[in-house]
C-alpha cells in the first residue's frame, strides 16, 4: 500500500495510538508519525519502545506540519487537547479523534479548530481491557469497525482519505450520524459495560462472604463480566458523563425488563422466562449468521483457557 499521509501526529499515547502506529507502519501508510503524550512518563515509554517515529515534548510541536492529527485521549480530555493544538495545525490538516463518544467531542472540539482545517471524527470498534505506550499492537483493528461521522458540509475529499487509511490499518469503514452512533454504542457497550461493572462489584462483596469462591469458579460467564469491568478507569468515566442521554435511555429500558423477569421469577411464570430467552438467543443466532461471531462454544476458547 501507499503513503496516504506524509505526517501523522497522535496526541496521546495509549492502547489505540500505538495500535494506529503499528497498523500505519505495517502498511506503510504515513510518511512520518509524530506523538505526544501528557506525562513525561509516557512519553519516555513511547521513545524507548519506538512507539511512533518521533515523540515531542509539546502537542503543538506534534502537530506542526501535520497533515492528519488523531485525538487519542479520554473524550474528557478533548476539548482542552484541541486547544492546545489549534495553534500549530497546518492549513489544509485534518482533525481527527478515535473517542468513544461522538456529539460530546464534536462540541467540544469544534469551535477550536482553526478555518481550513477539517475535522472528521471517527471512531474505532476495537479495544481491549489494557491501556498505555506497551498495550498496542498491530491486528487490533483488522477486520473490526471504524465508524466515521462526517459534519454536515465535510470536505469529502477529507473524509474519503481518512476512510482510506482505517481500510488500510484493516477496519472495515461506515459513516454515521454523531447521535445515532452515541444510541447504538450505548446499546452495544457503554450499557453493557456499566452492567458488568455493577456485576463484578456485587461479585466482590459476595466474595467478602465466600472467600475466593467468586474467583475460583469464575470460568463460566462471570469471566467475561471481570474483563470488560478491568477497562481503563478514567476512559469509562469519561464515557458516561459524555453519553450520558443515551445510556441513561436504555439503563432505563434495561431496568424495567430486569424488573418484568424478577417478577416472573418470583411468581414462577415460567413461561415469560421461556419465550424470553428464546426470543435473545435467536438475535445470537442472527450475529452468527451475518459472520459477525464464532458459533464455536465458549467462543472458540481452548479449554481451560
Ligand atoms: P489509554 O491507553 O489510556 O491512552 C490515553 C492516552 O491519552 C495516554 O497516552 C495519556 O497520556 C493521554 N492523555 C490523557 N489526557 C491527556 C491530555 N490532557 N493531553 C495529552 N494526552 C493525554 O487510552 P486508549 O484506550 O488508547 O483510549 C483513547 C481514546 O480512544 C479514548 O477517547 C477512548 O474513548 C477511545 N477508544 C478506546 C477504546 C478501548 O477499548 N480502549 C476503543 C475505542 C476507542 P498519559 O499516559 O501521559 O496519561
Amino acid at each position: 500500500m501507499s503513503v496516504i499521509y506524509d505526517r501523522v501526529a497522535l496526541i496521546g499515547l495509549g492502547l489505540i495510538a500505538g495500535s494506529m502506529a503499528m497498523a500505519m507502519r505495517r502498511a506503510g501508510l504515513a510518511g512520518e508519525i509524530t506523538g505526544y503524550a501528557r506525562s513525561a512518563e509516557t512519553r519516555d515509554v513511547a521513545r524507548q519502545i519506538g512507539l511512533v517515529d518521533r515523540v515531542c515534548d509539546t502537542a503543538v510541536e506534534a502537530v506542526e506540519g501535520a497533515d492528519l492529527v488523531v485525538l487519542c485521549v479520554p473524550v474528557g480530555a478533548m476539548g482542552a487537547v484541541a486547544a492546545e493544538i489549534a495553534p500549530g495545525l497546518k492549513p489544509g490538516a485534518t482533525v481527527s479523534d478515535v473517542g468513544s463518544v461522538k456529539r460530546a467531542v464534536i462540541e467540544a472540539v469544534a469551535p477550536h479548530l482553526p478555518d481550513g482545517v477539517h475535522f472528521v471524527p471517527a471512531h474505532p470498534l476495537a479495544g481491549t481491557e489494557h491501556s498505555g505506550p506497551n498495550s498496542g499492537f498491530a491486528e487490533l483493528f483488522d477486520g473490526k469497525w471504524c465508524v466515521i461521522v462526517p459534519q454536515d458540509g465535510a470536505d469529502r475529499a477529507a473524509v474519503e482519505r481518512l476512510d482510506a487509511l482505517w481500510q488500510g490499518i484493516g477496519a472495515q469503514t461506515d459513516e454515521m450520524d454523531a447521535d445515532h452512533h452515541d444510541l447504538v454504542l450505548a446499546v452495544t457497550s457503554h450499557a453493557p459495560h456499566l452492567i458488568a461493572y455493577t456485576m463484578v462489584g456485587v461479585a466482590d462483596d459476595l466474595g467478602r462472604v465466600t472467600d475466593s469462591e467468586v474467583i475460583k469458579y469464575s470460568a463460566a460467564g462471570f469471566r467475561d463480566f471481570t474483563r470488560i469491568a478491568a477497562s481503563d478507569p478514567t476512559m469509562w468515566r469519561d464515557v458516561f458523563l459524555n453519553n450520558r442521554d443515551a445510556t441513561l435511555e436504555i439503563l432505563g429500558r434495561f431496568t424495567e425488563e430486569l424488573f418484568a423477569l424478577q417478577r416472573a421469577i418470583r411468581t414462577g411464570d415460567g413461561d415469560h422466562l421461556h419465550a424470553y430467552f428464546t426470543r435473545t438467543r435467536a438475535i445470537r443466532r442472527g450475529i452468527i449468521e451475518a459472520g459477525q461471531d464464532t458459533d464455536a462454544p465458549d467462543f472458540g476458547r481452548k479449554k481451560g483457557a
